[in-house]
């Protein structure tokens, strides 16, 4: 595509991008190798370690890192650096590996650092006609199949936004891209990793996370808050084996109905309001947000979702509905066990019942403190003497964006109209990305770039996931403008 010879490129060593080459390329770029890359890519079950305890055995991580890594080590760039790298945890066993590349800056030598994952959600049950998991479809403008959208394109989407930029010779920082394998089971490999990395990673000035949603195909969403998550398993025990129902109903409660008053400690069964103890206060910027999404989204905001006829969402205020999905806490029970499926039920009081319960906790609250919070909310005073249990797994904390440099929300604003040809819009995402939290947390004055394709539809960790292609095209783009914005911004 680009014809201008290396000569000429680096002619001007300090050029802005671009913007229609930029977007011809990843245009092309996209069309030729990425999408291809990313059809072998879903046909990959690289499950999660959480949903794979044999990953290694399996084999399918590494093929995926195998795929991603020969994609990338092929780009064009100069002095790219990538090793895949593999360390141990205590207690000798091999972490989920991590891509790691670096690419020196072009006049520059401030640091950005690229975060994607490269893991799966497992398969979930409900896929279309044609469809699955590992079953990559075109269809129109979207690649269905698991992990395409979530989050198999960060590193192809991230590369090629460099590219487009080393293309045109143009000015930009120091880059570092790390691609983890665990991201989909709470990042718990990461700070090991990030640890290993420390002096190769630097201080980076800019995050850029293409792991997050948009509320819309149509602008560029800059994410600024992510909830916590608490996940963990109440289990109820009541008798040691099953008994005839009608012999020991209304003498021996059952598992589920404990289970029930249990939950009930939690959240309100009429409204599904979580206690106040897992609530913050909601800052004011973020309630003001808030209000601008439910008017850019309108109905939008619920109609997304597939909802059966007759079927109404929890609130009729949009504004409500935007600040419960992305800063109230909310509880679902994810999995159980303990309870046969109905076609082989037998009139059994059952043992024991055990529920996975999986809370999502507002941006700013710690969610180690909740999860001792509601070990103790559950395991308090067990009706009935009941053997109550909650284990509880590490407990991922939200993220808050710092407030944001005015470079950067003109670099975001300009990204959205260069590439979508429409504002950009800002607005919390409902789900975590453990990471977010932690870089938050270890580099304070680093801004944060954090946005997405899991828009409306999208459907990642359920069926029918589909990366919707003409926004993956611009996105990149959206990242080179950025990139080449933060390159350029005033420093003091
Ligand atoms: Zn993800």
């Amino acid at each position: 595509m680009n014809t201008t010879p290396a000569s000429a490129r680096s002619a001007s060593p300090a050029s802005t991008l671009d913007s229609s080459a930029a977007r011809r390329f990843i245009e092309e770029t996209w069309d030729r190798s990425i999408v291809p890359t990313l059809v072998e890519y879903v046909k990959i079950p690289n499950k999660s370690p959480a949903f794979d305890r044999e990953w290694k055995k399996n084999g399918h991580m590494d093929r995926a890192v195998e795929l991603i890594a020969a994609w990338c080590k092929q780009r064009p760039i100069a002095g790219l650096k990538l090793e895949v790298v593999r360390l141990r945890n205590e207690k000798g066993e091999e972490r989920t590996p991590v891509i790691f590349m670096e690419i020196p800056g072009r006049d520059c030598d401030d640091t950005v650092l690229l975060y994607g994952h490269l893991d799966k959600q497992p398969e979930m049950t409900g896929w279309s006609d044609g469809l699955g998991p590992w079953i990559p479809v075109l269809r129109e403008d979207k690649l269905y199949g698991r992990g395409g959208a979530d989050d198999g394109y960060a590193a192809f989407g991230s590369l090629t936004a460099i590219e487009a930029m080393e293309r045109q010779g143009a000015r930009r920082a120091r880059c570092v891209v790390l691609i983890e394998g665990c991201e989909e089971s709470g990042s718990f490999d990461l700070p090991a990793y990030v640890d290993h990395l420390a002096p190769r990673i630097g201080t980076p000035s800019l995050v850029v996370c293409l792991d997050s949603g948009c509320g819309n195909y149509e602008q560029l969403w800059g994410t600024t808050s992510l909830r916590g998550l608490v996940g963990g398993d109440l289990s109820v025990e009541v008798l040691t084996e099953g008994v005839h129902s009608g012999d020991a109903s209304g003498v021996v409660a059952s598992s589920f109905r404990i289970l029930r008053q249990l939950l009930a400690r939690v959240d309100d069964a009429n409204t599904g309001a979580v206690v106040k103890d897992f609530h913050v206060a909601i800052p004011p910027d973020r309630q003001a947000q808030a209000k601008v999404v439910a008017q850019v989204l309108g109905d939008e905001i619920y109609t997304k979702f597939p909802f059966v006829p007759g079927m109404r969402p929890m609130d009729t205020d949009l504004v409500e509905l935007v600040l419960n999905r992305t800063w109230r806490p909310a509880l679902s029970i994810v999995g159980m066990d303990g309870i046969p499926p109905t076609a082989s039920a037998g009139n059994v009081l059952r043992p024991k019942t055990v529920a996975r319960l999986s809370l999502r906790v507002p941006p700013t609250m710690d969610a180690e403190g909740a999860a001792r919070r509601l070990k103790q909310l559950l395991e308090a005073d067990p009706p009935y003497g009941a053997r109550v249990r909650f284990d509880y797994e590490k407990a991922g904390s939200g993220w808050n964006a710092p407030a944001m440099a005015a470079w950067l929300e003109g670099a975001v604003s300009a990204a959205s109209n260069d590439y979508f040809g429409k504002p950009a819009v800002y607005n919390g995402e409902g789900g975590s990305i453990p990471f977010m939290g932690m870089l938050g947390a270890k580099f304070p004055a680093a801004q944060f770039l954090i946005t997405g394709l899991l828009g409306p539809g999208s459907n990642a960790h359920g069926p029918n996931e589909f990366l919707h292609i003409p926004t993956g095209k611009r996105l990149t783009g959206a990242v080179a403008g950025v990139l080449s914005a933060h390159a350029q911004r005033p420093r003091g």
